[in-house]
């Protein structure tokens, strides 16, 4: 009787250790189908989504990009069951990437999807989404993981408040055969003006403004090339007389001196209206913010754009290109999406504070 009890409790607590094992072994997670589609993020840049569902949720590592296999995602799912996912699927797009590779190898799965350009931070998003109605191309299934892959790295474009419906001029300085001041390493002012005011354009019209450019690449506005500086200035005002409502006038350049010493950044207006230097003063409080030079404050001068716009303008120089250091930032991406979203902020403040 004492060893029947042995052995009963023995097994008791045999049971008692299995139990917990059994309850908890989660169900394998199996591949039950794949959908794709070429969409569009809110600012219009496009990706190929593409949804592989699953009846569970899998654990998962994703790998991508380095120097071996530069254009290669793979998506590693521990103990997830292939199904009958097809072994080789042509992808959508031809832009984002070409085919996705799956195979079943012991516990895990592999899901090699071959890019077009490399991957790296930013050209790809994994997600997963539990529950049921997550998919957005009516995939059916309990667990969806989602991979979007782009043509490159996705940067989603600033936004800011207050400019929604406002009419905006942006005038790259110089461009075509006026390069405008050039650093000493040889940066050209002109291709600055327009890099910083292309990413300002993105801003507003993601911001719901209406933005005119008097050029949007590497020209003189005026056809043909101007004879005379007064002919191609006059050309830059009369791309923004000729829109209606048009609130601001806004020419970007850099600033340019003897002396390698001489930075930060300044602003100019000419006081025909009472708002211009206001306006100056807005850019210039937001591009400062940003950007994080020496604030040379505003100044008055007869720049021959914005004293003959008849709305609002201003002149910002966004820093010294003749010196060593803003030279190497102007240059800098990073550094023309800070002083791009500073400009837009002022944009901001200024419009706020004339309502
Ligand atoms: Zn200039």
């Amino acid at each position: 009787m004492r060893r029947f009890t042995g052995a009963m409790t023995a097994l008791f607590f045999a049971l008692l250790c299995l139990l917990p094992a059994v309850a908890l072994a989660a169900p394998v997670p199996q591949i039950l189908g794949f959908k794709q589609k070429v969409m569009k993020e809110t600012d219009g840049t496009p990706y190929l989504h593409c949804e592989i569902g699953l009846s569970a949720a899998p654990q998962y590592t994703v790998k991508g990009g380095g120097l071996l296999h530069p254009k290669r995602l793979l998506i590693d799912l521990t103990e997830t069951s292939l199904g009958d996912l097809d072994s080789e699927i042509g992808l959508k797009g031809k832009k984002f990437a070409q085919q996705l590779e799956s195979v079943e190898a012991g516990a895990h799965t592999y899901l090699t999807f071959t890019t077009v350009s490399p991957v790296e931070d930013g050209s790809y998003r994994v997600t997963i989404a539990e529950g049921k109605d997550k998919s957005q191309l009516k995939l059916k299934a309990p667990v969806i993981l989602m991979v979007d892959i782009f043509d490159g790295p996705y940067k989603p474009v600033d936004r800011v408040n207050g400019v929604k419906d406002r009419v905006i001029i942006l005038d790259p300085g110089h461009g075509g055969l006026d390069t405008g001041a050039i650093g000493p390493d040889g940066l050209m002012e002109k291709d600055v003006t327009l890099a910083v005011s292309l990413k300002l354009r993105d801003i507003l019209v993601a911001s719901g403004a209406s933005v005119t450019m008097t050029r949007e690449d590497d020209r003189d506005v005026f056809p043909g090339g101007a004879q005379t500086d007064g002919q191609e200035l006059q050309a830059r005002v009369d791309v923004g007389a000729a829109v209606p409502d048009a609130d601001i006038f806004v020419s970007v350049h850099c600033d340019a001196f003897t002396s390698p010493k001489a930075n930060g950044t300044g602003t100019f207006y000419y006081p025909k209206t009472w708002q211009d230097a206001a306006l100056a003063q807005a850019l210039q409080d937001g591009m400062v913010a940003r950007g994080g030079r020496r604030d040379r404050g505003i100044k008055e001068a007869r720049f021959y754009v914005v004293r003959y716009s008849d709305m609002p303008a201003a002149l910002v120089e966004l820093a010294f290109i003749t010196n060593y250091i803003e030279q190497a930032m102007l240059a800098d991406d990073e550094f023309q999406r800070n002083l791009a979203l500073g400009i837009a902020e002022g944009m901001s403040d200024f419009f706020a504070a004339r309502r």
